[in-house]
């Protein structure tokens, strides 16, 4: 049986009270005999009120960026070792906002993961298309190259683990997911890529590929029994404490 992920991205949406309050719904009603790994990414600002709570560390801690130099003087940015001391074992880099907002490109978005794995923060990087490239008929394109481009030059060794988020840009908080077999072909195109680049032993070993974009409890599981879906990146339906635990339950129940 495969190991699920389910990431939670809580975005700028809560402060300290309600990410302790939400976060610790979570957890006392956490599944028991879980094979997933569930991950939570609060705003900066809770991680270290969160981590105090997470004594059993049932639910792993991530961070929704990281600056890619490891210290200097860089002023308002956070270092990986600055996230790896308050609990965070994960990253998510280049989600959409951070590319659309902050024209974060495919080469920052490399350093990151870069330093990321280079400190031993598992990196979540997002790749999406956008409508217009949909449109244009250039979606496997722009996957590809956002993968290529993220992950030349970067060699996971040992057991270091990549994440790579698939989320297609129109799809983030519009309630309508794309179907899961569109997705399934997607991850396909992402697998064969990252095969092209690292290898087969490599992609089996090191890498796991998620979809991110409007997913439910309700539709999840049309998505975690794909053969090549290895989890899910949440935003919105994450904030909603009976929701989320709801997409853990039904990800559990798959055989
Ligand atoms: C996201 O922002 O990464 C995301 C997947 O959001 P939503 O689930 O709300 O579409």
């Amino acid at each position: 049986m495969k190991k699920t992920y389910i990431i939670a991205n809580w975005k700028m949406q809560l402060g300290v009270e309600k990410s302790v309050e939400l976060f610790s719904q979570i957890v006392s009603n956490f599944p028991e005999k879980n094979k997933t790994e569930v991950v939570v990414c609060p705003a900066y600002t809770s991680l270290q009120k969160v981590n105090e709570l997470n004594k059993d560390k049932i639910v792993k801690l991530g961070a929704q960026d990281v600056f890619w130099e490891e210290s200097g003087a860089y002023t308002g940015e956070i270092s990986c070792e600055m996230l790896k001391e308050i609990g965070c074992e994960y990253v998510i880099i280049g989600h959409s906002d951070r590319r659309k907002y902050f024209k974060e490109d495919d080469e920052i978005i490399h350093h990151k993961a870069k330093t990321a794995l280079k400190c031993s923060l598992v990196p979540i990087v997002c790749v999406g298309e956008t409508f217009q490239e949909r449109q244009e008929g250039r979606k496997d394109y722009a996957i590809i190259s956002q993968v290529t481009k993220a992950l030349s030059g970067i060699k996971p060794v040992g057991n270091n683990k990549i994440i790579i988020a698939y989320e297609p840009v129109w799809v983030i908080g519009s309630g309508q997911a794309i179907n899961a077999e569109e997705a399934e072909h997607m991850h396909q195109v992402i697998r064969q890529t990252i095969v092209d680049l690292f290898g087969v032993s490599i992609m089996e070993k090191n890498f796991k590929i998620i979809y991110g974009g409007s997913i439910s409890k309700k539709i999840v599981k049309t998505f975690l029994i794909q053969p090549n879906i290895d989890g899910v990146l949440v935003g919105g339906a994450s904030l909603k404490p009976q929701e989320f635990l709801g997409i853990i339950e039904e990800a559990i129940s798959i055989k």
